[in-house]
């Protein structure tokens, strides 16, 4: 990250998407902290901040007479508790880059902190709008991007506004820094055993992921609504499961290549089932490939579960994205919450574990171990993309 910055006017964009409840209380602040040593480092060069985000969809939840809902998507409510956790009174600007917020960062004093109004109030944001980047960019005389979770879009706040910092005006903050270092680290010279675990609802989501991990993981471990997906494939019975009939051959196809490259792909041998899909289900333990018509596979089983880990245990390096089950259901959280609880032990032991997508991040919140993982990444979708291969815009063009 950039030194350097005393007297300087910093604009950084952070992602500050945390989720609100009916009376604006932030219900998880893990967004806002994430971003704070970027923040406080600049502040501690002698820098002034100009913050900004964007905060839900704004422009596609309008009002009924069309305009903004600017109550419910307002970053005014984050003013208090950002004021605390920075120890100073925040500036707020009642727009993102109009007069107000002109008028208020020209008068911004070293040590000050102002925070923009939500950048999806403009509607020129999610389209990379031009003028809306060289707005922002007056603003300030550094950019500092340290929103990972929207690095993977071409926004005027995140990739725009780099044409308008000459290549020493700017650069990633310590977060998208830290991300990008423990995805690297993971896919480039991973310590072996190296075990992927992937759940979540469906396989034509993760395709590329999948493909791509089978050029590196020594173990890939499948959970979640996929599975169903993979055992009829094989010619199981699974019921009413969640099943994409159109990507069987896929299916196969992914099978066999892991085959050929010596990776132990693993199927869970037992699943919790249930009649509907409800937490009041009556819960059945089925084999995952012999569930019956009236049943559908909603976690994975206790066999399973004691299988993955074993080999969890044994790895030194872990990978996991997506649950292995309908964990917002708390009579199929079982397979979810205990891989968590593996990944952690495994962890303690010395492994390097990072969890990207965000319901495995959620999953591993409700067990209360986040600390004891190496990695929790804060861009789902992002992380995704990027460990996949893909380039991500806004970085590549910061480092352009
Ligand atoms: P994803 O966004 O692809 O990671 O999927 C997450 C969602 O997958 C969660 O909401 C889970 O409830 C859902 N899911 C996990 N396992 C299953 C399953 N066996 N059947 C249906 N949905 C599932």
């Amino acid at each position: 990250m950039l030194s350097n910055l005393s007297g300087k006017k910093v604009l950084i964009r952070v992602d500050f998407n945390v989720p609100l409840d009916k009376d604006h209380n932030i219900s998880d602040d893990t967004r806002i902290i994430k971003a704070l040593p970027t923040i406080n480092k600049v502040l501690s060069e002698g820098a002034s901040v100009i913050l900004m985000s964007h905060l839900g969809r704004p422009q596609k939840k309008k009002k009924e007479d069309g305009s903004i809902d600017v109550d419910k998507f307002s970053l005014r409510y984050l003013v208090g508790h950002l004021s605390k956790l920075l120890e100073r009174d925040v500036i707020f600007s009642n727009d993102t880059a109009g007069q107000d917020a002109f008028d208020k960062a020209l008068r911004l004093e070293s040590g000050q902190v102002l925070l923009l109004e939500n950048t999806r109030f403009e509607k020129g944001e999610s389209a990379g709008s031009e003028e809306l980047a060289a707005k922002l960019a007056k603003l300030a005389d550094v950019y500092i991007n340290d929103a990972f979770g929207t690095a993977h879009r071409k926004h005027a706040s995140t990739y725009t506004i780099t044409k308008y910092f000459e290549k020493e005006e700017k650069s990633l903050g310590l977060l998208i820094e830290a991300e990008i270092q423990s995805a690297d680290k993971i896919m480039n010279s991973p310590r072996r055993p190296f075990t992927s675990i992937l759940g979540g609802a469906k396989v034509s989501d993760k395709i590329q992921l999948i493909e791509k991990l089978l050029d590196f993981t020594d173990y890939l471990l499948i959970g979640g609504g996929m599975t169903y997906t993979f055992v009829k494939a094989k010619n199981g019975e699974v019921g009413k499961s969640l099943l994409e009939e159109e990507h069987l051959d896929l299916a196969n196809e992914l099978m066999q290549k892991a085959q050929d490259r010596n990776v132990e792909l693993l199927l869970p041998v037992d699943s919790a089932c249930a009649d509907n899909f409800s937490n009041d289900a009556q819960r059945t333990i089925c084999n995952s490939n012999q569930i019956s018509a009236d049943l559908m596979g909603l976690d994975i089983g206790p066999e399973a579960l004691k299988t993955y880990k074993d080999i969890i245990l044994r790895s030194k390096s872990i990978l996991w994205n997506g649950p292995l089950g309908v964990f917002e259901f708390e009579n199929f959280a079982h397979g979810t919450l205990g891989i968590a609880q593996a990944v952690a032990e495994a962890t303690d032991k010395g492994a390097f574990s990072l969890i990207g997508g965000g319901d495995s991040v959620s999953a591993i919140k409700k067990s209360g171990l986040e600390d004891r993982i190496s990695f929790i990444s804060t861009g789902g979708g992002a992380m995704l993309k990027y460990l996949e291969g893909t380039t991500l815009p806004a970085i590549a063009a910061i480092n352009a």
